[in-house]
């Protein structure tokens, strides 16, 4: 490949921060450096928020993002429990756009040139980028839920990416016959919101509870342990007592086969009949990584100082897709990546100043109406991956007032983390 200014700028700026300033008066003379956001969810809309507060307009953020609405996953448990209406979990990107100068254009990336530090739009356009940022969240893996594909998503929901699979998943739930059975097929680790289907358990508990209290709910789950189990158990037998009953791998979970058609699950070898089948499938880096080619196996490994991708120092890939380390596949994991890619960015483009990273992340779960539950920690950037520090989860048998605080506290995280996002 040859030395042009493109490709000198984002790689070899971008290779190591410490020459970021000698090469920034270069940058500003040939005109604004530009970055290409790929993704408007929570690492996508937050780097470009802040890439466009903290550069006083000296760089050109351009944020690609197909949908209009972005429906936030977090919360969209609570719109199940009927805790939360859809339309409070929808956000736009008017004011990025109009207070922050940002370039949102709303269409699919699928292609990125390394070489010619470009991205192609579906939409047919090309654009050029000096850094470019990759938050595209997470796709399923094909073939990997046997009997399970895109086609039979209405069969059997996944609501693993937040909107009208939501919708469909509430509507399938309220259409349940009197005592009928509803099964959540878990996925393996890692994936996106670990907590995310046990306290989706617990919002379609309590929606049964009110609705369809003969019901019932089975989890088939390939793991041996989950997040916050004892905390969920523990609320399950106070709040739904004999409603959920939990199939772990001993029992042949992690050997199922789905049959959307039937409304079957075969978990090794026996036949189940469910009525609504909540199918989370393995997961993986969004496509776009591979097309980036910034992805190994399954994910895409990540400078856990920067957020640099392994593969190439012009493309930073943020949260659930990247491999970092110890940090959940959260929203909150996401926007605290995002702050530091941000910084990292802003220091090789304009010669501003980069701080040691640190990281933070804590995932709120509802197990009923105010029962709220945390888990949560700080990190670090090592050599080799985002490492954890220190931690704090709720006990089981606090306090309903203490349990009170911690939904109320989770109320103001979301408001400030969607500001944060969205601005
Ligand atoms: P996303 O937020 O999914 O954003 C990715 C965006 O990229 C999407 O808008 C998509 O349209 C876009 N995109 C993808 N490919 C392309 C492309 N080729 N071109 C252009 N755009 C593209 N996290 C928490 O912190 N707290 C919670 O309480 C919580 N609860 C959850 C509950 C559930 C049920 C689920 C499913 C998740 C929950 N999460 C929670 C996890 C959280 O939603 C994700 O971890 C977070 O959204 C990841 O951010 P991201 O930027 O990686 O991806």
């Amino acid at each position: 490949m040859g030395l042009n200014r493109r490709n000198f700028l984002g790689r070899g700026i971008g290779a190591g921060l410490g020459i970021a300033a000698l090469a920034a008066p270069m940058v500003a003379a040939q005109g604004r450096p530009r970055v290409i956001v790929v993704g408007g969810g929570a690492g996508g809309a937050s780097v470009a928020r802040h890439l466009a507060q903290d550069s006083d307009g000296a760089i050109d953020i351009i944020l690609i993002e197909p949908t209009r609405s972005y429906y936030t996953c977090f919360f969209s448990n609570l719109y199940l429990g009927g805790l939360r209406e859809m339309a409070t979990l929808a956000h736009g990107y008017g004011r990025l756009a109009a207070d922050y100068g940002i370039n949102v254009v709303h269409d699919w990336v699928v292609g990125v040139d390394r070489d010619r530090l470009e991205v192609a739009l579906a939409g047919g356009g090309r654009l050029g980028y000096d850094r470019l940022v990759l938050s595209p969240g997470i796709d399923f893996i094909d073939g990997a839920l046997p009997g399970w594909s895109v086609a039979a998503q209405n069969r059997m929901p996944h609501a693993y990416k937040a909107g009208s699979q939501t919708e469909l998943l509430r509507a399938q739930v309220d259409a349940m016959r009197p005592g009928g059975t509803f099964a959540l097929v878990a996925p393996p680790n890692p994936y996106r919101c670990p907590p995310g289907p046990y306290e989706r358990v617990s919002m379609i508990a309590r929606r049964l509870r009110a609705t369809n209290p003969t019901a019932r709910i089975l989890i088939v789950d390939p793991k041996d342990s989950f997040s916050k189990q004892a905390l969920f158990e523990e609320g399950w037998q106070a709040h739904y007592p004999g409603m959920i009953e939990r199939i772990g791998p001993d029992f042949g979970a992690d050997r199922i086969e789905l049959r959307p058609e039937r409304m079957e699950i075969v978990i090794d070898g026996m036949v189940e009949a469910v009525d609504v089948c909540n199918a989370i499938p393995p997961m993986k880096a969004g496509r776009i990584c591979d097309l980036a080619g910034v992805s190994e196996g399954y994910w895409a490994p990540v400078v856990p100082a920067t957020m640099q991708a392994r593969a190439d120092p012009a493309i930073h890939v943020l949260g659930d897709a990247a491999l970092q380390g110890d940090m959940p596949k959260s929203a909150f994991s996401a926007n605290s990546q995002a702050r530091v890619a941000a910084m990292a960015i802003r220091a090789a483009l304009t010669g501003a100043r980069a701080f040691p990273p640190r990281f933070t992340n804590t995932c709120w779960s509802l197990i009923d109406a105010e029962d709220g539950v945390k888990v949560g920690a700080t990190y670090e950037a090592t050599e080799d991956r985002i490492a954890r520090v220190d931690g704090f989860v709720s006990q089981p048998g606090e306090p309903a007032a203490l349990r009170r605080a911690t939904y109320r506290e989770s109320l103001d995280w979301y408001a400030a983390i969607t500001r944060d996002m969205f601005g």
